[in-house]
């Protein structure tokens, strides 16, 4: 009995050395991580689950970054047009949340189409540090060609704050060239462009033309996720590669979208792209701090 426990238990270690998997982890950064992208639910109402593990719940956004290396996490809520009492209550309960857990960064929101009501709560969010407002043109309903979304970017430059964009919209092909638009036009505001347009990614490329010009200033950044574990391990691999290196790996983050996807899933399929180990350590962690002024 012990004999054969043996033969079974020395398979997958076999089955490791031959496919060089240890030795494979050592050509990557497997140090600490910053992830950019974080769902939390603020109401019990709203609490969801997409696996018996994951929940949008404090508790296990807590549970799960120690598991990846995770030191920081962004964590994101979504206001609705119209109902500033509502919007307010989930920017003071991501505040609070990042109060009680100095580990948490906060991401407000508010809705383009609440016009003063929305700047005068980014004014109130900004004065309390918070540097990062998310948009959702497709759940939030909105087209980001109108002039009110705009005007709400003009305002994040002259705040200096961050805009995370969702980047895909399933309903507006158009989306990517409208949010490069709206950065080349407000050089003050910075975006980070979530998803990194997902399958519409090649057009980003556009941002090329931009770097010709002297005033841009590179003002786009992007997350990774959704599309790592989506396409990180594609045959559109070496296309989104390039496209990252092209771009500059400068400007590329790591996020996982929690709890859409589990986070050391989420590490591994950046790992699976193949990007050289000091790239890996620039996303997953050098660049967020740089774009968010940690230490
Ligand atoms: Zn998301």
């Amino acid at each position: 009995m012990r004999i054969h426990l043996s033969h079974v238990l020395c398979l997958p270690l076999l089955f490791t050395a031959l496919t060089g998997n240890s030795q494979s982890n050592t050509q990557h950064y497997n140090g600490k991580v910053i992830d950019m992208h974080v769902h939390v639910s603020v109401k019990e109402s709203e609490n969801h689950a997409f696996s018996a593990q994951r929940t949008n719940t404090i508790q296990d956004i807590l549970a799960f970054m120690p598991r990846s290396s995770i030191v920081k996490s962004v964590i994101i809520t979504m206001a609705r047009q119209g109902d500033m009492q509502d919007t307010r209550f989930r920017n003071d309960s991501i505040i609070a949340l990042s109060h009680r857990y100095p580990s948490l960064i906060p991401i407000c929101s508010v809705h383009p189409m609440d016009g003063d009501s929305a700047f005068i709560e980014m004014e109130r969010v900004h004065k309390q540090g918070v540097q990062i407002i998310k948009l959702h043109p497709n759940s939030q309903h909105f087209d980001v060609a109108v002039p009110e979304v705009a005007a709400l970017v003009k305002k994040a430059g002259e705040l200096h704050m961050v805009l995370l964009f969702d980047s895909y919209s399933p309903l507006d092909g158009d989306e990517i060239g409208k949010l490069i638009m709206l950065a080349a036009m407000n050089q003050d505001a910075r975006f980070i462009f979530a998803h990194m347009g997902m399958v519409n990614f090649p057009q980003l490329l556009t941002i090329e033309a931009l770097k010709k010009y002297p005033w841009y200033k590179s003002n786009i950044w992007f997350d990774v996720s959704a599309i790592a574990p989506i396409l990180g391990n594609s045959p559109f691999r070496d296309q989104l590669v390039w496209t990252i290196r092209t771009i500059g790996i400068d400007q590329f983050m790591f996020g996982s979208d929690f709890p859409l996807f589990d986070p050391t899933e989420a590490i591994k399929s950046v790992h699976a792209m193949g990007l050289t180990k000091e790239e890996e350590q620039k996303l997953f962690y050098t660049n967020a701090t740089r774009l968010l002024g940690l230490q």
